[in-house]
């Protein structure tokens, strides 16, 4: 059973659909990041499941439960926002202890769990500060221990690490999922940062324009993204795609680059796929996965910008319309004019129906 089932959950704001028909199993216990760029429809969704706001169309279930017209004080649930809702005239303590104190819990029992908490979220030497002294890291870290404390059965966050610093936020991201590991609760999580969704969640649910566009693990949708949109999205930089064409004679693929086109190597199972294809495809293969070679199979092409990022350089290349970009270590010797052969790992290679932009299978 799931611990949160949306059915066909849809959400529209008179003429606009924010969302369109959801489904989505959430386990008990499991960690799922909502990931999406900004407007996709992933606060809507959490807002629903809150029950801050009512759906247009499908169900969501608790367990068996149907959610339908249950407040969201009733539900269950904890949920942090961007912007941390804390008393800022109480001190850290009272704060933590607020949730526990209104629902009738004795004071060893408060001192207990604030003490846990506390201890958990390196919050122990702050206790007795007043909130309104605090930078807004410890707040949000505040706002945090204030809803895990009541220990609920399903914990929404959304976008709770966008307003603390970058530092700050690497910390936050190994507290919380230690945090869940701890509770076993089942988190919500919603975010546009990849790298908190892929640290942190067991699986991700990917959308875009109200539409869910894949559910896997962060290896899943790096590895096999089911359209362009997620092998784009995943990966920074993204997926490269190149515009391409099936072979005539059953060699796999032709890869447009200039005038001539190239037929690199494809995995077994995709040789055999366009085999039977027809129309243009775009070929993908992941910046981190292609190495340069001096001669052989390969994309031949102009360098046409060198990003330094510390201990990985990204190298920009272009042919004609072609443009891709790759991922080495630092000490790589390209510089902007040079001309390089990158050839992909050929397991690595992902094609897509150019037409419908669906990974080709
Ligand atoms: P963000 O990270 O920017 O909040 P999001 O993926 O969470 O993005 P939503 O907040 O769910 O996106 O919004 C989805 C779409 O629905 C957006 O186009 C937004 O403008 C629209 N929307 C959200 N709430 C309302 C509302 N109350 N009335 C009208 N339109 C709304």
């Amino acid at each position: 059973m799931s611990a949160i089932h949306l059915q066909n959950l849809v959400k529209k704001f008179g003429e606009f659909t924010a969302l369109k028909t959801m489904d989505l199993a959430i386990s008990d216990g499991e960690f799922m990041a909502l990931l999406g760029p900004s407007g996709c429809g992933k606060s809507t969704t959490m807002n629903m499941i809150a029950g801050m706001e009512e759906p247009t169309g499908g169900k969501i279930l608790f367990g068996e439960r149907d959610m339908a017209g249950v407040p969201m004080g009733r539900r269950g649930v904890g949920f942090v926002f961007q912007n941390y809702a804390i008393f800022t005239h109480m001190t850290v303590r009272q704060n933590l202890a607020y949730g526990p104190k209104m629902r009738g819990a004795a004071k060893a029992e408060i001192d207990r769990r604030v003490g846990a908490i506390a201890e958990m979220l390196q919050l122990t030497p702050l206790l007795d500060r007043k909130a309104d002294r605090l930078s807004v890291n410890i707040l949000q870290r505040v706002a945090i221990g204030r809803s895990a404390i009541m220990e609920p059965a399903i914990f929404l966050l959304d976008e709770p690490l966008s307003n603390v610093d970058a530092a700050f936020r690497a910390v936050m991201r190994t507290e919380l999922k230690q945090l869940q590991r701890q509770f076993r609760q089942t988190m919500v999580y919603v975010t546009h940062d990849q790298l908190e969704a892929m640290t942190m969640a067991d699986r991700i649910a990917v959308m875009d324009h109200g539409v869910l566009q894949q559910v896997g693990t962060p290896l899943e949708v790096y590895n096999d993204p089911a359209n362009v949109f997620v092998a784009r999205f995943i990966g920074a930089p993204g997926m490269n795609l190149l515009k391409g064409r099936p072979a005539e004679s059953d060699r796999g693929l032709v890869v447009d680059l200039g005038p001539l086109g190239i037929t690199p190597p494809l995995p077994g199972e995709l040789a055999a796929v366009m085999r039977g294809a027809r129309g243009e495809v775009l070929y993908g293969f992941r910046p981190e996965q292609a190495t340069l070679v001096q001669n052989g199979q390969g994309l031949a092409m102009q360098v046409t910008f060198v990003e330094r990022i510390g201990a990985r350089t990204i190298v920009h290349l272009g042919h004609g319309e072609a443009a891709v970009k790759t991922v080495f270590d630092n000490d790589v010797g390209l510089a902007i004019g040079d001309t390089a052969i990158v050839a992909p790992a050929a397991s690595s290679v992902r094609v897509f129906d150019a037409a419908t932009g669906l990974a080709m299978k």
